[in-house]
């Protein structure tokens, strides 16, 4: 077996912080104990003096080579694992995609075969289900039976992803019926629609305008309706990438209420806005969806205490990226949208510097607490998604994906040492006070002085259990 001691440092959970020493055996966490208390040998030692001992970060929401508005995010699971290693984050859960007219088994294997080989961390898989049917419902058991518990509709993207409440509420009978959670994109994508079609008939094609058509109120409507038929249909629900103050207040209305909703938001939704949008067509660059917020209405602080008081349980990225620009073989691809809004890929790439500007806007500045920082990078999502105990702990028998955190090494976000396949920063320039110091994935290191370890093909599928919020 092979040991590996990390020493000295502060390991800190989504409960404790304690000076503790862990001890790695092969891919597993055996134990933990105060330092100088053990006669441990290890063949080798990890010296973290100063430094947070976390579990690797989680995130719930990306899209590696997604298929969207006829092209694909840039980064492949390959790149994108990679990047997501560099940043801490050692689980990503990914979406599986049924297209119209295709199967859910179909579509599941499809992205099984993407990923299987190519990455760096361990993955799961979401299961976006684009066309509710008979079939499709039946195959929603069989895509469980591999370990996918959770299930994506969408309120938005009329013609693509679009579910009508018919079909949403007869997905989440079923999601009820074999305990499933169900998770939403949650905009009224009818009626942004008509507002998209009315702005482009005024001659309004900038890309602040997919910002100022895809109005916050929509998503609060969306969010509301689909709490309602969760309800009644008795399944979980998680609201994907909330950006909405109302939407927010629509959850925290029906978890007061007791019901099994649950909510993530992302980084660009607390640090970024509607401003970023509005500079030219660079504003592209931040084409989301839903979008960022305008600063004025106080979107992202109304966020950050949803976060703080627990009426937003995870940050997760969806990392989504798409190049501005040619760039390592690929199109200008959010110039498909020049002279036309509507035609820019949605997405922004996030998947990396998730942890550290978590840590620095939550953190270091003094709005949630080092153990919620933990909690809702990983701990949180890992408890949502059926991967816990074997992730977002560091406990004796858990796998050992950790994070080796140093709150005094500060550095500058960009896309001059970013490692995502993509020709921007959505953060460029940002100082972040602490920063990722060395990465294991299942007691590998990946990454350690500034130097990438790791090896494609390490990651493995990760089948899950059911949302372990859900009494
Ligand atoms: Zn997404």
């Amino acid at each position: 077996m092979a040991r590996t001691l990390i020493a000295n440092g502060t390991v800190v959970t989504a409960t404790d912080q304690v000076s503790a020493d862990v001890l790695i055996a092969d891919e597993k966490v055996v134990a933990l104990a105060t330092p100088g208390s053990h006669d441990w040998s290890a063949d080798q030692t990890i010296d973290a003096s100063g430094k947070y001992v976390i579990p690797g970060g989680i995130d719930v929401h990306t899209h590696m080579e997604l298929p969207f508005g006829g092209t694909f995010a840039s980064d492949t699971f390959e790149t994108g694992s990679r990047a997501a290693a560099w940043g801490g984050t050692t689980t990503i859960v990914d979406f599986a995609v049924q297209a119209k007219g295709q199967g859910v088994m179909e579509g599941f294997e499809t992205w099984m075969e993407k990923a299987a080989g190519n990455c760096a961390i361990d993955y799961g898989f979401h299961m976006i289900v684009g066309d509710v049917n008979e079939q499709s419902l039946k195959e929603m058991d069989a895509v469980m039976g591999e370990g996918v518990t959770s299930f994506k509709l969408f309120m938005a993207y009329p013609g693509v992803f679009y579910s009508n409440d018919g079909e949403i509420f007869r997905a989440m009978q079923k999601a009820s019926e074999i305990g499933a959670t169900i998770m939403m994109h949650a905009e009224n994508g009818i009626a942004i629609d008509v507002l998209v079609e009315q702005a482009l008939q005024r001659g309004e094609t900038d890309p602040v305008n997919h910002g100022l058509v895809r109005k916050s109120i929509l998503e609060g409507e969306a969010t509301h309706r689909a709490i309602k038929l969760a309800e009644l249909a008795g399944s979980p629900l998680y609201i994907v990438h909330m950006s909405a103050l109302e939407a927010l207040e629509e959850v925290t209305i029906a978890r007061d209420q007791g019901l099994d909703v649950f909510a993530e938001t992302c980084p660009q939704y607390l640090f970024l806005g509607l401003d970023d949008l509005g500079n030219g067509f660079e504003g592209a660059k931040y084409v989301a969806s839903p979008p960022l917020r305008d600063w004025e209405a106080g979107h992202q602080e109304e966020l950050w205490r949803g976060l703080r008081s627990n009426d937003l349980q995870a940050v997760s990225t969806d990392h989504c990226p798409f190049c501005m620009d040619e760039f390592d073989g690929l199109i200008a691809q959010k110039r498909l949208g020049e002279g036309d809004f509507s035609k820019i890929p949605n997405g922004m790439p996030g998947v990396e510097p998730r942890l550290e500007l978590m840590y620095e806007g939550g953190v270091a500045q003094g709005r949630i607490s080092l153990n919620r920082w933990v909690e809702i990078c990983s701990t949180a999502p890992a408890k949502m998604f059926g991967l816990y105990p074997q992730k977002g702990a560091v406990a004796p028998g858990s796998d050992a994906d950790i994070v080796i955190f140093d709150p005094n090494k500060s550095r500058v976000i960009s896309v001059d040492n970013q490692h995502m396949r993509v020709d921007y920063s959505a953060y460029e320039g940002t100082e972040v006070s602490g920063s990722v110091d060395t990465v294991l994935s299942r007691g590998r290191v990946v990454v350690a002085n500034g130097e990438y370890h790791g090896e494609t093909g390490h990651g493995r599928y990760l089948p899950r259990g059911h949302n372990q919020y859900v009494l």
